[in-house]
């Protein structure tokens, strides 16, 4: 019998569907939010947004993917259950990462 799935980590073969785990992994470049001012409110925003527009419409392919993986990638792995409990293991075993480093 062909299995479905096998394990992102190790390669394992996961004969049984239902003991696989699936982790997501979202990792984006951090965002404060903006402060708008006076002076934004008199910007000419369509204009501004146009050009980005064009800018953005002038890059080759490649070069836009390479632009959003810049700023986030996200991606969905499938883990056996050793794996999963390894990963487990090591995140709960590393303190919050600071915000000031
Ligand atoms: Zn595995």
């Amino acid at each position: 019998m062909k299995c479905a799935y096998t394990c992102d980590l190790c390669g394992a073969a996961l004969r049984d569907p239902a003991s696989r785990f699936v982790v997501r992994l979202e990792l984006k470049q951090a965002y404060d939010p903006m402060e708008i001012g006076p002076k934004d409110l008199e910007r000419d925003l369509k204009r501004e947004l146009a050009a980005l527009v064009r800018a953005m419409e002038a890059q080759p392919e490649a070069d836009a993917e390479r632009l959003a993986e810049e700023v986030g990638v996200s991606r969905t792995f499938i883990l056996c259950a050793p794996c999963a409990a390894s990963v487990t293991k090591r995140l709960g075993n590393r303190p919050p990462p600071s915000r000031n480093e």
